[in-house]
């Protein structure tokens, strides 16, 4: 892929961030618990977080091409952010289509320095993969917006600030789609409570459910029109489906470098394990798919820019690239035999992270069944 001049500048500050806080940096973090915040403010620092905020609101007004690109490197770096994901690569994407001017004003040019921490409230535990079954509700109370609901798995909830929400105005059984409004809550807004809910996963960021017990927020919460809220969704969606695409895609590399590396080095029946084709094919063929699936993603993140319909190459390239990263993973255990199983050897850590990527945000056969009703137009799938 042929990137420009400002995208190679923008990669090499990555670069540099990473050699600062490297891999051994964020493992020790994940694993003592703690958010790695020298290196969230380092990416705030250097304009990281405001890639893709307009430059009217203190962003430097590029898009989600560059945005999944960083995500991409960070994690070829074996350094994978939730947060950067679920902030600046979902919410604020958002926000900096649909919100009012005024909300723009508020939130984004804090948000592109750092100061404000976004993170999403979508899945609810009764409703699942199925959206418009969600419960959490927002009523109407003279100026204000009453919000009652559980939100569950929700990542960084307690390194954020914010949390864009998406709750019913109106009921199922009247409105299904046009019943959706967001919201940006505060999350020190009394009524708020985090749960923690402990998970096997070697990640940056704890996962809370978040209940809103009776929340009052101001109207200007709501983001843009009330009932618009599946509208604006997948504005954010898809590009939550590219990041992590990216993510994938940055973790698929690291994996292989490392298989590559040790499988030159390791010698066992007088050769390096790297000869054998047994050994040497399935690496190759990781190499291309990964490949395959980061210039799907790349077009994927493009078409978004240019305000095409990116859901159909967003799917695709979310299936494309975490089949690719799962590939890599299992050859690069396959490679490193009983080592892999080594805590030392950091593998498994990343294999858990490429693993929730099948079935989050977006199941792989929820992503197949958009698919085949969308791309192929076959009937809607049950
Ligand atoms: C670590 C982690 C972080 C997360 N972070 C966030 C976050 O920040 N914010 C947020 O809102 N959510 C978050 N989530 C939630 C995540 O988006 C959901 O877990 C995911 O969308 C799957 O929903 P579910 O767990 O309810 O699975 P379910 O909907 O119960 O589905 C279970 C399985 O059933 C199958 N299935 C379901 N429906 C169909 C169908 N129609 N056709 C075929 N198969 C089907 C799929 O295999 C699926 O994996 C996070 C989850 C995890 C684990």
């Amino acid at each position: 892929m042929r990137l420009t001049e400002e995208q190679n500048a923008i990669l090499a500050v990555i670069d540099h961030i990473a050699a600062q806080f490297p891999r051994r940096y964020w493992l020790e973090k994940a694993r003592a618990g703690e958010f790695p915040e020298e290196l969230w403010q380092a990416l705030a620092k250097a304009g990281i977080l405001g890639l893709a905020i307009p430059e009217q609101y203190g962003g430097s007004g590029l898009g989600l091409t560059e945005m999944a690109l960083v995500q991409e490197r960070l994690a070829e770096h074996g350094i994978p952010l939730l947060l950067l994901v679920v902030g600046p690569g979902l919410s604020l994407m958002i926000l900096a289509k649909h919100a009012s001017d005024r909300m723009k004003s508020r939130l984004l040019p804090a948000a592109s320095r750092g100061e404000r921490v976004f993170c999403f409230g979508i899945t609810e535990a009764n409703a699942g993969s199925n959206t418009l079954r969600i419960a959490t509700t927002a009523e109407r109370d003279g100026n204000e917006w009453v919000l009652t609901g559980t939100k569950h798995f929700i990542s960084g909830a307690d390194r954020a600030d914010d949390l864009v929400v998406v709750a019913r105005t109106r009921p199922y059984a009247l409105e299904k789609r046009d019943g959706l409004s967001l919201f940006v809550v505060d999350l020190k807004s009394p009524g708020v409570r985090l749960k923690w809910e402990p998970m096997h996963l070697t990640a940056a960021e704890h996962q809370f459910q978040v209940t809103l017990d009776h929340v009052r927020v101001p109207d200007e919460a709501l983001v843009g029109e009330e009932g618009a809220g599946w509208q604006y969704l997948f504005d954010g969606l898809n590009p939550e489906r590219i990041n992590v695409a990216a993510i994938a895609i940055g973790l698929g590399r690291h994996l292989l470098n490392r298989a590559v590396a040790y499988a030159r080095e390791r010698v066992v029946f007088s050769h390096p394990i790297g000869a054998h084709q047994g050994i040497q094919h399935p690496l190759a063929e990781a190499k291309i798919h990964l490949e395959l699936a980061a210039v799907m993603n790349h077009y994927a993140a493009a078409a978004y820019d240019r305000q095409e319909e990116a859901g159909p190459w967003a799917n695709m390239a979310k299936v494309g690239a975490v089949d690719a990263a799962l590939e890599a993973a299992d050859i690069a255990i396959e490679v490193h035999g009983g080592n892999a199983f080594s805590e030392s050897y950091d593998l498994l850590s990343l294999w858990e992270l490429v693993r929730l990527f099948k079935t989050a945000p977006v199941a792989r056969e929820l992503a197949l069944n958009y698919i085949g009703e969308h791309v192929l137009g076959l009937p809607k799938a049950l």
